[in-house]
């Protein structure tokens, strides 16, 4: 049989699924300045193939334009099978930014915290995900469950390096057939494209070995949680880590308090992006190893933000990897929306020199109401819905959307909120373990 080569044009659309169109790679030279034509309706599709009601007409296209920069192939171990693929930004035309563009919202959002800090920001993405195969299950975070998907595993390992995306853990979860893998940070834009590409690569891997990884925030109501857990840092034009101070409270510079308050004062309505389905809910909650209160803490895992001070007795070390984790995200969402979001809440606590609120180094779960009243904790927000209300209600995150990106973005989370009533809970469960 002969196979010609076929690289994949890829982006990540408003409900975090990548899609894509094909080329021979012999013509890909030829759509690096003009790109390949795609319907803008194509964003208002939803993760279940149906399209919700748009503004767009059927004569309304847009460009997706290679980014070479983000190039990358997979070869499987399992088959020998081949193919390369692209990161795109989609645009009007090939000189005109589309406001409707995940990738160029988070560019946005980089270009607006270097133009007014000189900073960027380095993040990396803990992907948990459950593989699903028919055998027995052994116990979480055992030998025996690693070894169950030993290949699984080394396979993805390959497969990530091969594709520039550093793996550092690959291990059992917690939860039964659930896996976790991190990788290591990337800087600017470069951390989302990671994102996309582990995801795309581990459901490749998982399918060369006839099996299915599932991204899906809680496969059933009781399951254990997948988490996209992002670390950042802020870093300099250099790309020196200027997130640590060891002499601040929680180790953190004044651009990295900021940053980190603006987040926490924005995150009722970031997490209406960060954990962007009516499922995301359920994973969402106090003692479910996610995390329960809009609150900052040294290792605290009930704390939105926690921060993971590296065990290093090296202070330059230490420095170089200064982080904090945001817990309430899953790879329901887009990850250029996640980070863009992210960035623009702490751009804003930057420019607003917003104060942390007091760290907590308890489980907030065992506070009174009157002490969670006057430490400023509140619960995340219980249900899409309210998520969506918070962000309705919050000018200043309103603002980082253009009138037409918070529209269609609205109408697509809507009605996901209608599909959660309209389905029974197995059946909306099972919807999205298939659909992430
Ligand atoms: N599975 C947990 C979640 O849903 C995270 C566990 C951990 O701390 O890695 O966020
Ligand atoms: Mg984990």
């Amino acid at each position: 049989m002969t196979k010609e080569n076929i690289t994949y044009l890829l982006w990540s659309d408003l409900v975090g699924v990548t899609r894509t169109r094909g080329v021979p790679t012999s013509d890909l030279e030829s759509k690096v300045e003009t790109g390949l034509g795609w319907a803008c309706a194509g964003q208002a599709l939803t993760a279940f193939g149906s399209i919700v009601e748009n503004t767009w007409g059927p004569m309304d296209e847009v460009r997706q334009i290679p980014d070479l920069s983000s190039a990358f192939s997979y070869k499987s171990a399992v088959t020998g099978a081949e193919w390369s693929a692209v990161i795109c930004d989609s645009k009007s035309a090939p000189d005109r930014d589309w406001d409707c563009c995940p990738r160029t919202f988070y560019k946005r959002a980089l270009d607006a915290l270097y133009a007014e800090t000189g900073l960027t920001i380095a993040a990396s993405f803990e992907h948990e995900f459950l593989l699903t195969a028919d055998s027995p299950v052994p116990s979480g975070f055992s030998l025996g469950a690693a070894l169950r998907g030993n290949e699984f595993l080394q396979a993805c390992c390959a497969a990530l390096r091969n594709a520039g995306v550093v793996p550092e853990t690959l291990e059992p979860e917690y939860g039964a057939s659930q896996y976790e893998i991190s990788c290591a940070p990337k800087i600017g834009v470069a951390a989302a494209d990671a994102a996309l590409i582990a995801r795309e690569l581990i459901r490749a891997v998982a399918a060369d070995f006839g099996m299915h990884a599932s991204f899906t925030p809680k496969p059933s109501p009781k399951a254990v949680g997948n988490g996209a857990h992002i670390h950042f840092s802020l870093v300099d034009a250099d790309h020196k880590n200027v997130t640590h101070d060891p002499s601040a409270p929680l180790g953190l510079s004044p651009v990295a308090a900021y940053f980190s308050a603006g987040i926490l004062n924005h995150l009722d309505a970031l997490i209406a992006i960060t954990a962007p389905t009516p499922v995301s809910y359920y994973r969402l909650r106090p003692h479910a190893w996610s995390c329960g209160f809009k609150t900052i803490g040294v290792q605290n895992r009930e704390a939105a933000l926690r921060v993971t001070p590296s065990a290093s007795p090296d202070a330059a070390r230490r420095a170089k990897g200064y982080n904090v984790e945001y817990r309430p995200a899953d790879a329901c969402a887009s990850p250029y929306l996640t980070l863009g979001a992210l960035v623009l809440a702490g751009l804003d606590g930057i420019r607003n020199k917003t104060a942390l609120p007091r760290p907590i180094d308890c489980d907030p779960a065992d506070l009174s109401k009157e002490q969670l009243a006057e430490l400023g904790i509140t619960a995340l927000p219980s249900s899409l819905e309210n998520a969506l209300a918070a962000l309705h209600a919050d000018e200043g995150a309103k603002s980082w959307f253009s009138p037409s990106l918070f529209d269609i973005y609205n109408r697509l989370k809507k009605w996901e909120c209608e599909q959660a009533y309209a389905n029974d809970e197995a059946t909306l469960f099972k919807r999205y373990s298939t659909a992430y």
